[in-house]
């Protein structure tokens, strides 16, 4: 079998029993969100987010089937308990002080935020997220002239959720074109967590981590563009709460960064820990760990048993580590 679909784990894992697929030993399950939220944010059409309800019953599923740890318990221990959960939260949006917290604190969850510094306290907008509201505007109120501009660039549609950081020029001119003010957005809005709120997230006991300085895709950029992202968040992070566990979540996804750059971590000693999302899967670095990405389209619990199973598949078939 050359490539295993996930479709098909999780069509297989639809007919297994809950319980026997999830007392499986896999590696410790590192599941990852971005924001919670009852409200429709038309910045954020690049993932499906949870409700309250739904995340509380997601804690609630954790908490009922494995042994929720916090980031020390990861890096001491290493991952091979079977039962570990450490449940994190990308890009430093408000809502991780506003909802996210609060909630975790009442069940007694650990979790570690990670942050793009340069959107701390609001100074900029992630340009993916630019990228959703422009099209949140175009669903509302259809607009030719920019619907034309974004064809000749090859970003018609949802294509326009795909823009890359190079394309960010781009997005701010279309912004214009349709009287959307980013500036006037972020003061009205606050999409992002202040410095203060930060400080508090620390002080309550969360772990704070980085996850870039700007969310540009790794792919696109040089091996020294990357290792300075990764350095100057780290900085900025340190700054802000001197974390006693230096980690770093690499935006989008880890693959296509180079062997060398884990190796420039390594020497010059940037992190303790860093983390990729592809999935449930081992990885044959050692203190670099794979997550999992919750918010996608489909039911929680078969998406995780249909995870289960596909890492099993690419276990028979000699494929569940990652390599760099
Ligand atoms: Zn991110």
């Amino acid at each position: 079998m050359k490539k295993i679909p996930r479709n098909l784990s999780r069509g297989i894992a639809g007919i297994m029993p809950d319980n026997w697929v999830l007392n499986r030993r896999i590696p410790c399950f590192l599941p990852f969100y971005h924001v919670v939220s009852d409200e429709k944010l038309p910045y954020i059409l690049n993932y499906r987010y949870r409700n309250v309800a739904q995340f509380e019953k997601e804690l609630d599923f954790y908490l009922q089937h494995f042994n929720v740890v916090g980031l020390e318990e990861i890096v001491s221990k290493g991952c091979t308990d079977k039962k570990t959960v450490h449940l994190s939260f990308d890009d430093g949006l408000r809502q991780c002080a506003d909802v996210i917290a609060p909630i975790l604190l009442r069940k007694g969850i650990p979790a570690t935020f990670f942050l793009n510094t340069a959107f701390i306290d609001n100074k900029e907008l992630f340009h993916r997220y630019k990228a959703s509201l422009i099209l949140s505007r175009l669903r509302d109120k259809p607009d030719v002239k920019t619907k034309k501009y974004l064809e000749q660039n090859n970003l018609a549609g949802e294509k326009i959720l795909q823009a890359t950081i190079f394309q960010e020029k781009l997005l701010n001119d279309v912004a214009r074109m349709l009287g959307i003010s980013f500036n006037d957005f972020l003061a009205r809005e606050k999409p992002y967590l202040t410095s203060g709120q930060v400080r508090k997230l620390a002080s309550e006991g969360f772990s704070i981590g980085a996850h870039s300085h700007k969310h540009p895709e790794f792919w696109e950029i040089s091996e020294a563009e990357q290792i300075n992202e990764v350095k100057e968040s780290m900085a900025r992070v340190k700054q802000l709460v001197n974390p006693k566990i230096r980690a770093f979540s690499f935006p989008y996804t880890d693959s296509g960064v180079p062997a060398s750059v884990y190796a420039t971590i390594g020497r010059e000693a940037i992190c303790d820990i860093t983390f990729g999302t592809a999935g449930i899967k081992k990885d044959s670095l050692n203190l670099h760990l794979q997550r999992y990405p919750v918010e996608q389209a489909g039911d929680f619990i078969n998406n995780l048993k249909g995870e289960i199973v596909y890492f099993f598949m690419r276990k028979w078939t000699g494929k569940e580590k990652v390599t760099h």
